[in-house]
């Protein structure tokens, strides 16, 4: 895990009809913080409204200035959509989204009115957002990208200055590449991440996170052909030699989404809790 990029403003505008909200809950996790967007000026589209914590409740309501008409979340981890019920029960707003699933630290409170699939639009006269359907760091992970900037709200998928964690069995490491791969292809203009400031390469950005995946991935397959038979917690130490070791419980959960991508590709088998690679692929 890398370090984050240098602190963030509390609040910045970012483009005309675009804010920025940094919510109050810095941490190893979350960098400097959850970042709460809002679109538009007349009426306003809040993505992320972050943990429930009254003062940034406030503070988006205040910024906002005009009714609230949407409250978006990415996804439904702890950090990103616990304070959408707030907000609409003190605006009025509709929640959008996608429930929680039911696997891992979820914020089970979020209960979208509508359900948004992939390429479902949200429109004013003023603003455009389209929701992406981006599976991989949770299964219900969505971006959304704003029309008038061709700029992508991220979430977790992508964020600034740090790599995220895959956490099975929501969390999955196929998905997640595929869904990179296909952001690719977007050509978006810049990424507006949950985590740390505004990304204006996104390509580069990306390809950074294939690569680091993908070598990390070749390293595990390394790790398999020379110590096969192992369970995932064994190999953590062959794996990441770089990461300390009060990180192998986290490591080891990443470790075990690169495994399971690889058992999914048809290049790792798993027997009794251990894992070997394939025959074929040696
Ligand atoms: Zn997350």
């Amino acid at each position: 895990m890398t370090a984050f990029g240098p602190e963030l403003p509390r609040f910045a505008e970012l483009a005309p009809g675009v804010r920025r909200l940094l919510a109050p809950n810095p941490s190893m996790m979350t960098g400097p913080g959850t970042n709460t967007y809002l679109f538009g000026v007349a009426e306003i589209a809040v993505v992320d409204p972050g943990p429930d914590i009254d003062e940034h409740i406030d503070r988006i309501i205040e910024t906002a200035g005009a009714p609230i008409r949407w409250v978006l979340a990415t996804h439904t981890h702890p950090d990103h959509s616990p304070g959408a019920m707030s907000l609409a029960a003190r605006t009025g707003a509709q929640v959008v989204g996608r429930p929680a699933p039911d696997h891992g630290p979820q914020d089970r409170t979020y209960r979208p009115a509508r359900i948004l699939n992939d390429g479902d639009m949200l429109e004013t006269g003023e603003f455009t957002l389209e929701a992406v359907h981006t599976p991989g760091h949770a299964s219900n992970h969505l971006c959304y990208r704003h029309a008038g900037t061709n700029w992508l709200v991220t979430g977790d998928q992508v964020i600034d200055g740090s790599t995220v964690v895959i956490n099975p069995p929501d969390g999955d490491m196929k998905d997640y590449i595929d869904s990179l791969r296909r952001l690719r292809t977007l050509n978006c203009a810049a990424l507006l991440p949950g985590h740390g400031d505004r990304i204006d390469d996104p390509v580069r950005a990306i390809d950074w996170i294939i690569d680091h995946r993908l070598e990390r991935e070749a390293r595990v397959l390394a790790a398999l052909k020379q110590h096969p038979g192992l369970s995932a917690r064994n190999l953590v130490p062959h794996v990441y030699q770089d990461v300390a070791e009060h990180l192998f419980r986290l490591a080891e959960r990443s470790l075990l989404a690169h495994l399971l991508k690889l058992q999914r590709d048809g290049i790792a088998v798993m027997r009794q809790d251990t894992w070997s690679a394939t025959h074929e692929r040696e």
